[in-house]
């Protein structure tokens, strides 16, 4: 199979394949938390990641949410439909945490009386800022239409997974997701949902299961990874 290297981030390496119209994305065992100013790695995580994700890929596609995945390779590649990314991260907050607990001055843990979806723009060299919706309108980074999909889907996605990681023992605290235009121009879910992109804490314990370990020094980054995609293919 041919593969030609076509981008390298700091989670994923992305490659050509001989279909036009698909990607193979690799996930590495790097990781990388305040705009790559820290980093770090452990050998195992770029599969972990690639199989929570395929995991919760499986547990969307059974719900009804489009999105890039095609199927899983050798643990850590994927094989994806090609997109358009859309220059947004869409972050679904159901409690109050990370930047907006810091940005409202307030402790983390509290449960907003509904989810909140927010628009960052997606550049490293301005450190991917929060963007409003008439900004993004007018910048054309997106059309109102296509906000409009990207909120519904970033909530029906956040309504199938809060139950789906209850049953995992895990409180989806918020998430991270970007959205890409396929070759039929659907708006479609893409990249990652993996414990680098999302918070997660036990229910029971609050305790930390996501990449907080590794930006704030926790330790136990690889079991926290670990038991995430345990606990996950347990509820199968
Ligand atoms: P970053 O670019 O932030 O360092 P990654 O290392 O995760 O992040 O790189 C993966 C890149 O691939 C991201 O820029 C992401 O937007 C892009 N991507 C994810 N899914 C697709 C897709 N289906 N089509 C095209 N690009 C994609
Ligand atoms: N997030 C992400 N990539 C980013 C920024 C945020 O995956 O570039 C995720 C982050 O892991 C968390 C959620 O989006 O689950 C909300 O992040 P927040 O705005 O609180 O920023 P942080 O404090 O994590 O930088």
């Amino acid at each position: 199979m041919s593969q030609k290297l076509i981008y390298e981030g700091k989670a994923k390496k992305i490659f050509e394949t001989e279909h036009a119209n698909e990607l193979m994305m690799e996930f590495k065992d790097s990781l990388t938390a305040f705009n790559a100013q820290k980093k770090g790695q452990f050998q195992g995580k770029g599969k972990l990641n690639c199989l929570i994700s395929t995991h919760i890929f499986k547990v969307l596609s059974a719900n009804g949410i489009s999105h890039h995945w095609i199927k899983t390779e050798n643990d850590n590649q994927m094989i994806v439909q090609k997109t358009q990314i859309i220059p947004l991260e869409v972050v679904v907050r159901n409690v109050l945490a990370g930047s907006l607990a810091k940005k409202v001055g307030r402790e983390e843990g509290q449960r907003l009386s509904c989810p909140l979806v927010e628009f960052y723009y997606k550049d490293d060299a301005l450190n991917d800022p929060f963007v409003s919706e008439p900004q993004i309108i007018e910048f054309k980074w997106a059309t109102e239409t296509q906000l409009e999909k990207m909120k519904k889907m970033a909530l029906e996605i956040n309504q199938i997974l809060v139950p789906h990681f209850i049953k995992a023992g895990l409180d989806i605290i918020d998430f991270k997701v970007e959205f890409g235009i396929n070759s039929s121009r659907e708006i479609i879910l893409a990249d990652e949902i993996s414990p680098d992109c999302m918070r997660l804490w036990d229910v029971k314990t609050k305790e930390k299961f996501d990449k907080d370990r590794f930006r704030r020094d926790l330790g136990n980054v690889e079991e926290a990874y670990q038991s995430v995609y345990e606990r996950l293919e347990g509820i199968l």
